[in-house]
């Protein structure tokens, strides 16, 4: 999506990974890298941003993505505002293009917005003015960039040779945007070996992700991996008569330890959150010394730094 890009290869909107370079992601995670800090120590801060405003614009509930752009923006420097958009009152297109025009006229710097409905981030960044940016904080089932960010930040911090990783997605990945994204990120950065791992039901379409591959049972998919990104079951996305049986569905793909001893020792296990724990994993491993699912949470907010500081760069240099 060249839309994405201004004309001197610079990041103006965030709406998929999908077809960015190697290079831009390598410097998105770079810089996202050089606001890491560690547990206790003071977060980083500057005013880099100082005079944008950004505004949160989420549809669909957020805990963690919501919260981590908005101290990301304030570390910045930036000013915030969040809109409470009620969810009874079903954002079609036309009436977001109204409240996107309506923020617009406020100098709003940059908007971040989720939805549950395709497309309405790509919509609406092929209507704001040239000063605007559109970020897009999970679209549908389609893509949640920031997050494959994140995760791939997560594992380069553990596992920098993304050529040779052998990376299990675990889950529902018919519905999963952060599946979706996982796989533009990894196949960017290299990454042969992708496999999905999941009940017939709950696997893609056969059009959907070409060259990964497929296993139906965690034993076959889990074997000698480096990565294990598990995933929820987004129920908020199916009809209720095709939900899995939770304790049947752990019984079968549920991360236990012993399951877990299939993959590498030094595997990493992740996961996007909200956790379903004795769904899709055990606490034993969400908890375990293999977790970085807690890392991933402190990678969202330097990510999502670094996006802001991308696609804002250009006010500093006006
Ligand atoms: N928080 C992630 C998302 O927004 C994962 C999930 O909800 O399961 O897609």
């Amino acid at each position: 999506m060249n839309m994405q890009l201004r004309p001197d290869g610079s990041l103006r909107h965030l709406i998929t990974l999908e077809h960015l370079s190697r290079a831009l992601i390598e410097r998105l995670l770079d810089r996202a890298q050089s606001f890491v800090r560690p547990l206790g120590a003071p977060a980083p801060v500057s005013r880099a941003l100082a005079g944008c405003t950004v505004a949160n614009l989420f549809t669909e509930p957020s805990t963690r993505t919501r919260v981590s752009f908005e101290l990301a923006a304030k570390r910045l420097g930036a000013d915030v505002v969040n809109l409470e958009v009620q969810l009874s009152s079903r954002i079609k297109g036309e009436s977001m293009l109204d409240t996107v025009f309506t923020l617009q006229s406020l100098h709003i710097d940059a908007l971040v917005i989720r939805d549950a409905e395709p497309g309405v981030p790509g919509t609406v960044a092929s209507h704001v003015a040239p000063s605007v940016s559109v970020l897009s904080a999970g679209e549908a089932h389609i893509a949640h960039p920031t997050q494959g960010l994140l995760d791939a930040l997560t594992v380069r911090q553990h596992k920098p040779r993304f050529e040779s990783l052998r990376i299990a997605i675990v889950g529902d990945i018919r519905h999963s945007r952060v599946a979706r994204s996982a796989v533009h990120i990894f196949r960017t950065l290299g990454t042969a070996d992708l496999r999905l791992v999941a009940p017939p039901g709950l696997m893609p379409a056969p059009e959907e992700f070409p060259g990964c591959s497929r296993h139906t049972t965690l034993e076959e998919g889990l074997r000698e991996a480096d990565v294990v990104m598990m995933l929820r079951i987004q129920s908020e996305r199916m009809a209720q008569a095709d939900l899995p049986d939770a304790a049947h569905y752990y019984e079968s793909y549920g991360l236990t330890s012993a399951r877990l001893a299939l993959a590498r020792p030094d595997a990493i296990v992740m996961h996007p959150q909200p956790m379903n724990r004795g769904v899709e994993i055990a606490s034993e491993v969400a908890d375990g010394p293999q977790s970085v699912i807690r890392d991933q949470v402190r990678n969202g907010v330097a990510v999502r730094m670094a996006v802001l500081d991308e696609v804002l760069a250009w006010r500093r240099a006006g």
